[in-house]
C-alpha cells in the first residue's frame, strides 16, 4: 500500500550504505509497507541522534517522510537492539545472513507483513541462544514458502506419485523431492535420506515448538543445511544480482557442497 507523505513505522535495518559525506542509505524491512530504502541523513557524523537507532539488525520505530526519490528517517527510536547478537561472531554472522536473505528474496514495495514477524522472531531466537541450526533451518523453509518458492514434499514431481517412506531425491531444479525410479541417475539430484524428508516437511507445516523438539544429530542437520542451502542457492542464482552473495557464502563457508563427489 503507498505510504502517507509522513509516516512512522516499525522497521528491522536490513543494511547501510554510504551515500555522500554524511549520510546512508539504510535499507529497511516492515511490516506493512515491506522492503524500503531511505536516507539517513548526517549519521555518520560522531554526534548523530539517528546513527544508534539504525545500525544493522536493530529493530527499530522510525518516522519517515516522502521525498522526491527516497523517503527520508527523520526520527528513529530503538526497540530491540538484539545486544547478544553482537557480542558473538557466529551468531552475527548467522544474523546478518537472515537479513540478507530477506533483502534479496523481497522485491521493494511488496507486503511484508508475515516475513517481517518471521524474520523478527529469527533475530531473538538467534539472540537467546536457540540452536542456530534449527533457527535457520525453519528460518529458510518458511522464508522460501512466504516468498512463493515452497519445495513440494509430499508427491514425485516426476512421477506424481505420493512419495514412500524410502530414501528418496531432493532436485533444487526441479523444486522438490523425487522417488527413487525418477530421481537416481537425475542430474542436480541428491540423496534425501527418511529422517531428513521428515523433518523439512515438520519445517514447512510445524511452528518453532515442534521444530525444536525433534533432536537432530550433526549428520542429519549436515543434511538439512545441505538441501535447503542449495534450494536457496538455486532460486537466488536465477537472480543475476545474488551473484555477489553467493560468492560470499562460498567465501565464508556457508555454502559448501559437501558431501558432493562430482
Ligand atoms: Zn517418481
Amino acid at each position: 500500500m503507498p505510504a502517507p507523505r509522513i509516516y512512522k513505522t516499525e522497521a528491522i535495518v536490513l543494511r547501510q550504505r554510504k551515500l555522500g559525506e554524511a549520510d546512508k542509505i539504510v535499507t529497511l524491512y516492515t511490516p506493512n509497507y515491506g522492503k524500503l530504502e531511505a536516507v539517513a541523513k548526517g549519521v555518520r557524523r560522531p554526534r548523530s541522534r539517528l546513527a544508534g537507532h539504525l545500525e544493522v539488525l536493530t529493530y527499530t520505530s522510525a518516522m519517515l517522510a516522502q521525498g522526491r526519490n527516497l523517503d527520508v528517517v527523520t526520527q528513529a527510536q530503538t526497540i530491540e537492539s538484539f545486544a547478544p547478537l553482537r557480542e558473538d561472531l557466529h551468531r552475527l554472522s548467522r544474523a546478518l545472513y537472515a537479513a540478507e536473505l530477506v533483502d534479496r528474496f523481497s522485491p521493494e514495495g511488496a507486503e511484508g507483513y508475515h516475513i517481517f514477524h518471521l524474520l523478527l522472531a529469527t533475530l531473538r531466537r538467534l539472540a537467546v541462544g536457540a540452536s542456530a541450526d534449527v533457527v535457520l533451518r525453519f528460518f529458510e523453509m518458511q522464508l522460501l514458502s512466504l516468498a512463493g518458492f515452497q519445495p513440494q514434499l509430499q508427491r514425485c514431481l516426476g512421477c506424481q506419485r505420493p512419495l514412500t517412506p524410502v530414501p528418496n531425491y531432493f532436485s533444487p531444479a526441479v523444486g522438490g523431492v523425487l522417488c527413487p525410479s525418477c530421481g537416481s541417475g537425475t542430474v542436480a539430484s541428491r540423496p534425501l535420506s527418511v529422517t531428513a524428508l521428515k523433518v523439512l516437511r515438520l519445517l514447512q507445516d510445524g511452528g518453532f515448538a515442534d521444530v525444536q523438539r525433534v533432536r537432530i544429530a550433526p549428520a542429519l542437520a549436515q543434511e538439512l543445511e545441505f538441501h535447503l542451502r542449495a534450494y536457496v542457492i538455486h532460486v537466488l542464482e536465477r537472480d543475476v544480482r545474488s551473484a555477489a552473495f553467493i560468492d560470499r557464502l562460498r567465501r565464508e563457508g556457508m555454502w559448501e557442497p559437501a558431501g558432493v563427489s562430482d
